[in-house]
């Protein structure tokens, strides 16, 4: 899982519009590029989570989708994600490999024509959330090697999340670059496909980890920070919109209306 995103400087643009819950409040701003969609955990919530937004139902995940599709959005890769000419791209992104979105995304994904990456961390296949359990969150599965064939069989993509899921600016550089560059091995030994793309744990990066990323062959790394990406970005720091539940709170309420009062997104 990753916390809350942080909100950088640069991402101020965004503060009108928080999480991504539909379209509409979206929509003038999808089109002027390529969004990229962060998913963790879909289905049912167990007692005792800690932090449900994480948690996004089967049928919210499809209206999503089934939304973005009726309104002309086509699938997006990460691959070709700065391609201007392929605009009205949705890349579909999930955090951590969980066996809940291999039991509830395949079907709606495959019903909109939506392919989608899973970010894993190489040594927690078939085990848990180990580093949220650890300061009380509740276990969820993450898939095992056999669920994660199943996952490319049905066309999806995934990338590399290190190998445990650690705070990559808090470690040694060396552990970094091991969790780093050896997660890329891994996981391409265990399933004989390009990973091509990374993701930071708890969006925690610094230039020397980012730089650590490019020079072990990865095309884009993934970030939590909140926005699009514009031509010129590094790929090796990529925005993303967090999906989750529309909430109603007065404070929802309050920066819906100082965003239409203080003008469309620029
Ligand atoms: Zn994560």
């Amino acid at each position: 899982m990753d916390l809350e995103p942080p909100i950088r400087p640069g991402d101020t643009n965004l503060l009108p519009l928080g999480y991504y819950s539909s379209l509409p409040r979206f929509r003038e701003r999808f089109e002027q590029g390529n969004p990229i969609l962060t998913y963790h955990k879909l289905g049912p919530r167990p007692r005792r989570v800690r932090l449900k937004g994480l948690y996004l139902s089967a049928g919210m995940f499809r209206q999503q989708l089934t939304e973005l599709q009726a309104a002309g959005f086509t699938s997006g890769d990460l691959n070709d994600y700065a391609d201007p000419a392929r605009a009205r791209r949705i890349v579909v992104t999930f955090d951590d490999g969980y066996v809940n979105v291999l039991r509830h995304a395949l079907a709606p994904l495959a019903a909109t024509g939506f392919r989608a990456i899973q970010f894993l961390p190489a040594n927690r296949l078939g085990r848990c959330n180990e580093w949220d359990v650890a300061l009380g969150e509740a276990p969820e599965a993450i898939m095992d090697v056999r669920q994660v064939r199943a996952w490319l069989a049905a066309g999806h993509q995934i990338g590399s999340h290190t190998l445990d899921h650690p705070y990559l600016t808090r470690i040694s550089p060396a552990t970094a670059r091991e969790q780093i560059g050896a997660s890329k091995k891994k996981l391409e030994d265990l399933f004989g496909v390009p990973i091509n793309h990374f993701c930071y744990p708890y969006g925690d990066w610094n230039s020397t980890v980012c730089d650590m990323v490019a020079a072990a062959g990865y095309r884009t790394a993934c970030t939590t920070a909140a926005g699009l990406n514009l031509p010129g970005d590094s790929p090796f720091q990529l925005k993303r919109f967090t999906a989750r539940y529309p909430t109603r709170n007065w404070k929802r309420i309050w920066e819906d209306l100082r965003g239409s009062i203080l003008g469309r997104p620029a």
